[in-house]
């Protein structure tokens, strides 16, 4: 039985891709087999994606990031249009259609945009595709505001549609209470609702703060907070928990705003 009706499930670079920027093929298959079959049973599903950058920095065969600003836009148009390709393609043969959406900053602060975006998503949803998206890292520069990550750009999205679930699959099993690579003592959270002491387990030396990424998501966590939505941070090398995930098994670490208030 499924706890929720609406999700977004955010895919980290580290998920999707090996250290050399290749797509892990292997994962992105298993990942895009749980998506669609939890499309298949009921749940509507929503992507955001990161990776265009990995994926076009593997693909034109560059050893690290170019500093040039041009070079980083163009480097993520390659990519996120190798990454589409490979979602369409193994998406397509569990029979889903899925659709790009790349949005900037200013599409979400302009009132009027904003509008734009939340009816074509819902369209998307009516038409039974499963949107991916992504910041459309080719124009967000900082003159063009930027949203800046996609953790922060999955919780906008999960306002934009009113998902009761945000997950975010990651390199990490969820959040600790020190930083599990440094410290072998460090304990997985299973359940927090209090923000503050969910912030101070990523602040310091010797935490997660630099390695998970763990302050963009307790900024995420924040916004599923203001919408009553249920956020997850899970292991994204083992996407069949995701399945534990959207059925209310215990999965990675729950901020419990939503349904499991
Ligand atoms: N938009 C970036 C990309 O596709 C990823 C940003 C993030 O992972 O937070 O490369």
């Amino acid at each position: 039985m499924n706890k929720y009706n609406r999700i977004v499930v955010k895919i980290g670079s580290s998920t999707l891709t090996y250290p050399n920027g290749a797509l892990n093929l292997r994962r992105m298959d298993k990942i895009v087999e749980v998506l669609a079959d939890i499309k298949n049973s009921g749940v509507q599903t929503v992507v955001v994606s990161s990776g265009a950058q990995a994926v076009g920095l593997g693909k034109l065969g560059f050893k690290e990031k170019p500093k040039e600003i041009s070079a980083k836009q163009a480097i993520a148009a390659v990519g996120q249009c190798e990454l589409m390709y490979i979602y369409d393609k193994l998406f397509s043969e569990y029979n889903h259609t899925v659709a790009q959406v790349l949005l900037t900053g200013d599409d979400i602060a302009d009132g009027k945009r904003r509008g734009f975006v939340e009816n074509t998503l819902f369209k998307l949803l009516d038409f039974g595709c499963i949107p991916i998206i992504n910041e459309n890292d080719t124009v967000a520069v900082d003159e063009i505001v930027s949203i800046g990550d996609n953790d922060t750009l999955s919780a906008i999205v999960s306002q934009l549609i009113g998902a009761d679930l945000l997950v975010l699959m990651s390199d990490i099993e969820g959040l600790f209470d020190g930083n599990p690579r440094r410290s072998p003592d460090a304990k997985l959270i299973p359940v927090i609702d209090d923000l503050d002491l969910a912030a101070s387990y990523c602040q310091g030396a010797g935490s997660a703060l630099g390695t998970g990424g763990m302050d963009t998501k307790i900024g995420a966590a924040k916004i599923a907070r203001d919408i009553g939505a249920d956020m997850i941070i899970m292991d994204g090398s083992r996407p069949e928990k995701l399945y534990d995930a959207v059925e209310g098994r215990p999965c990675g670490t729950l901020f419990p705003f939503g349904n499991s208030r």
